[in-house]
């Protein structure tokens, strides 16, 4: 197998330390030669279907070219300068569109290079948020079952302790106040209590909106945030909307939060920011948290600033996908594939081991009882011409708006076909 491989995987086999990857056991990777459309061609000449839009970011395919134009543009005028001291057009023009496209007043846009950070920034805005209006001791986080927000050290705090993948280090991180999202009454009022007895320790509540993405796909219903928003209201305590999985588009509104008619006081956004070419996230403020840095006091300030932060060409990417989403086709496209998911993957319910079947905007998800064999189904999946890769108890597909149908229906027979044999006892 080694020796059908191309020279360079072979040269590098040795040296790159894979992700979330036990690398003794797991099976190699696949190596990739190019992409287009929703289609990712391995070196070895096989096509596959990709149902994941690669970590979910690929949203308008691969290789578009609109916003290939407009990186190629910006990496002759310039590829990259420092933020600090100097400005340029592709990140001012950016964060003119995001506040514009946003609602309420969520109108101040710190750029950063991924995901993590960009929540590591609306954790630190959240605490100093606290600290420059004169309030000690708001020095925790409320975050919930389920939930993912990044794999840095702060990050890892407010992710669910159990099901998520960082259990290992409990004990070693701070310990923040983890609970169960409002669903019903009961679980509204125990969160009250939470609040009303932790609420002098806790800087902000962090929730990804109506879809917990890494920590299995849950979903929720837009009533559970409206009622955080009134439960932060009423104790007094930030609300930040970690929309790096489901902004621009992926629920069906262009944010999550449209569905609910509320706003947060601080949003994260990343992934699919740049179309999914280049690495760029957001942590956006509203009025009310700037405010609170706008001082005489230079001991008020963000001290802030990662080298890469708003990077151009990453910028100029991502207003070519914000033209992409201003052409408005994406709308339709999302419910095209909601459609076809549904349709597609309900089948699946019936089948052994299977315990849901759901699918919201263009996210469709098959959950088994237990832990699938992600690298048995990979490859089974890759057998049928199509690239997913399970978390846990789910197999999902997440795949860019503009798939064909007809690859649609092989990404979805492609799970029929699959799962009809069971998740292989991972
Ligand atoms: C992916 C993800 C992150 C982390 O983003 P990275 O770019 O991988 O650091 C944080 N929050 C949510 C909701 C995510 O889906």
């Amino acid at each position: 197998m080694s020796s059908s491989q191309p020279a360079w995987f072979q040269a590098g086999a040795g040296h790159v330390w894979r992700p979330y990857c036990q690398m003794k056991t797991a099976r190699p990777p696949l190596p990739v030669a190019r992409t287009y459309g929703s289609r990712i061609v391995l070196e070895d000449g096989r096509e596959l279907v990709d149902g994941l839009a690669s970590w979910w970011i690929a949203c308008h395919g691969y290789n578009h070219p609109h916003i290939a134009d407009a990186v190629r543009h910006q990496l002759d005028l310039a590829p990259h300068v420092m933020f600090g001291g100097l400005a340029h057009e592709p990140a001012y023009r950016l964060a003119a569109r995001l506040a514009a496209l946003l609602p309420g007043d969520l109108d101040h846009v710190f750029f950063a290079e991924s995901g993590s950070v960009s929540v590591e920034i609306a954790m630190k805005m959240a605490l100093q948020f606290w600290i420059n209006r004169g309030v000690a001791g708001r020095t925790r986080f409320l975050a919930f079952s389920g939930g993912y927000h990044g794999d840095t050290l702060a990050t890892m705090t407010v992710c669910d302790p159990e099901e998520g993948m960082h259990s290992l280090f409990a004990g070693v991180l701070p310990d923040q106040v983890i609970a169960g999202l409002p669903v019903d009454p009961r679980s509204e009022a125990a969160l009250d209590a939470v609040l009303a007895t932790h609420a002098g320790q806790i800087a902000a509540i962090l929730v990804e909106p109506l879809v917990q993405g890494a920590g299995g796909m849950l979903f929720h219903e837009s009533e559970v945030l409206r009622q955080l928003r009134a439960l932060a209201d009423r104790h007094d305590i930030l609300l930040i909307f970690d929309e790096i999985f489901t902004g621009f588009g992926r629920t069906g509104t262009l944010f999550a939060m449209e569905a609910a008619g509320i706003e947060p006081d601080i949003v994260t956004l990343s992934k699919a920011l740049t179309g999914g070419t280049l690495p760029l996230s957001a942590a956006i403020a509203s009025r009310r948290v700037f405010e609170a840095f706008w001082s005489d006091d230079p001991g008020a300030a963000l001290m802030h600033g990662p080298t890469y932060m708003a990077n151009p060409l990453a910028c100029a990417a991502a207003n070519a996908s914000l033209d992409l989403f201003e052409r408005g086709d994406w709308s339709a496209d999302v419910a095209r594939v909601s459609t076809g998911l549904a349709d597609g993957l309900e089948p699946c319910r019936q089948m052994a081991g299977v315990v849901d079947v759901r699918v919201l905007g263009a996210i469709g998800v098959v959950e088994f009882a237990q832990a699938v064999d992600v690298g048995a189904l990979c490859a089974a999946f890759a057998d049928q011409g199509v690239w997913i890769r399970p978390m846990g108890k789910v197999v999902y597909a997440t795949p860019a708006f503009m798939i064909g149908d007809d690859d649609l229906a092989r990404l979805t027979g492609a799970f029929r076909a699959v799962l009809a044999q069971g998740g292989r006892d991972g």
